[in-house]
């Protein structure tokens, strides 16, 4: 991508252009501060503009046949292969990831438009049993037809195209708007993809810009027929309560209040090895991150020691310049609400800072907090930072009352006995519960949302006998 124009430009209807503002923002470094690019800043003139082009590009993006709207997602895949090594360093520049999230986010945006590729052939449709003889009833897959993407900064390449590479499969056309922290990984790679591709003009249009401006112009323009948002619960409370005033179909996914079940028999090193990824992981800025440790107090002190040993040696740093396991936060007010809205008050209200705490820049120390307490912002709140809050519980059965009634997205629950562990996890609210793993994925890229729905047709496939009553009159005897 040395073709690449250092300030960023949107991508509608095709072509490379400015925002209407003639405004551009700044792409910082995340790690040094450095300004390594400028992005567009689009707003609601752009936005119509781009759903005008994705609207007149729709019908016949859909009217392809799927294998070959699936070889255009094919080019797009091979540009991101072709461009994988300078792709890891934009996200880790962009994002302040270390390598190794890097090349995750890559990879899995390669594999979204593989598999989607895939299963657009697969998924036409089915024949049904008939409920009458003589009729044949069949289901069709049809697009939704135009659909807006918001997406956050942290995993913004997977993130989108776990909505572009579907969406465009199964025949619809998208406006994505990327978060204005990393607009080029998030937003002007992809448009790169589909230029490269030399997708139709107006299929996959991106438009960047702040979320209150372009964020907002896309989450509530009528010309959609989904707007798909992924990102805070605040903001997503937002757009759904725009959405419902005026009945628009929209899609969230927010983040959680994720637990970390360690139970009176669980294999402590195991679970504290693991508490690293559950809770540290991108510097715990993931949705599916652990926010909440909740520990049987039987293990609660080995458990205590053994994470507090683990996050005295890891390494936080620049990820670009050596070997770190951590980087720093993605900008001041993640680092200022992490510290001043969970951490400090937290601490005021009686829970012990046991190690971290402290920050240097947007290099936030990991941190270890104990005594915490339902009450505290440690507790209730998405934390979003490199903070392990832990909460102890006398037994199974309070951990398991605990750990309920908050949004979650994921839990871990830790056992020696795997029936036990699959027992406790049927009793956990989280859409997703691992027993004794972190963050496993399951194949989930694999049930990404088509963004399709079913349309039931039914055909009379013999001479139909219709009551007399229905004959034209005129020529009844
Ligand atoms: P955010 O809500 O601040 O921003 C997300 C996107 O919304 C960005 O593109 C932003 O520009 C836009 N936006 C901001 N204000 C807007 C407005 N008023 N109108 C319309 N758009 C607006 O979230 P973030 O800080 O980028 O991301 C972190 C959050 O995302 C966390 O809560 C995390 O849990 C969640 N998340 C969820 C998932 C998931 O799959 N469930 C995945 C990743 C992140």
């Amino acid at each position: 991508m040395t073709s690449r124009p250092a300030d960023s430009r949107l991508y509608i209807d095709g072509a490379w252009r400015p925002s209407a503002s003639g405004q551009v923002g700044d792409v910082e470094e995340k790690a040094t501060g450095a300004r390594i690019g400028g992005y567009a800043l689009g707003d609601e003139r752009d936005v119509d503009e781009a759903v005008a082009a994705a609207r007149a590009a729709q019908p016949g993006w859909a009217a392809l046949a799927a294998p070959e709207r699936a070889s255009y997602l094919r080019k797009m895949a091979d540009y991101l292969r072709e461009h994988y090594e300078e792709l890891v360093t934009q996200s880790m520049r962009e994002t302040g990831g270390v390598r190794a999230k890097g090349e995750d986010e890559v990879s899995t945006g390669i594999r979204q438009l593989d598999i989607s590729a895939v299963q657009a052939t697969e998924n036409a449709g089915e024949i049904l049993p008939p409920y009458k003889a003589g009729k044949l009833s069949l289901s069709r897959v049809v697009p939704l037809g135009v659909i807006g993407v918001i997406t956050p900064w942290n995993y913004p390449l997977n993130l989108a195209m776990r909505a572009v590479a579907p969406g465009l499969a199964f025949g619809n056309t998208i406006v994505l708007k990327p978060a204005e922290l990393s607009p080029v990984i998030g937003g002007q790679v992809l448009a790169e993809a589909a230029d490269h591709a030399g997708l139709p003009p107006g299929v996959l249009n991106v438009v960047t810009g702040d979320g209150p401006s372009a964020g907002w112009a896309l989450a509530t323009h009528r010309g959609f027929d989904l707007v798909d948002f992924t990102g805070s619960r605040s903001v997503g409370l937002a757009i759904a309560a725009a959405a419902a005033a005026e009945l628009r179909p929209i899609r969230l996914e927010l983040g959680g209040d994720n637990a970390f079940l360690v139970l009176d028999d669980a294999d402590v090193e195991l679970a504290a090895s693991s508490a690293m990824i559950a809770s540290l992981e991108f510097q715990g800025q993931t949705c599916i991150s652990s926010s909440r440790h909740i520990v049987v107090r039987d293990v609660a002190e080995e458990y205590v020691a053994a994470v507090t040993r683990r996050v005295e040696a890891l390494r936080v740093g620049d990820p670009m310049s050596g070997e770190v396991e951590l980087g720093p936060l993605i900008s001041v007010a993640q680092r200022d609400r992490v510290h001043q809205r969970i951490v400090e008050p937290s601490v005021a209200m009686g829970a012990k800072l046991v190690t971290g705490g402290t920050y240097d820049g947007l290099f936030y120390r990991p941190t270890v907090l104990t005594g915490v307490t339902p009450e505290m912002p440690a507790f209730t709140e998405e934390i979003f930072g490199p903070v392990i809050p832990i909460t102890v519980v006398e037994d199974e059965e309070e951990a398991i009352a605990l750990t309920n009634g908050h949004p979650m997205l994921m839990n871990s629950v830790f056992t020696a006995d795997l029936m036990r562990g699959m027992r406790v996890a049927e009793l956990l609210q989280a859409g997703e519960v691992h027993v004794n793993d972190a963050h496993a994925r399951h194949g989930a890229e694999n049930q990404m949302p088509g963004f399709t729905r079913r349309q039931w047709i039914g055909v009379q496939r013999t001479p139909l006998t219709l009551p007399a009553w229905t004959a034209d009159p005129a020529g009844r005897a």
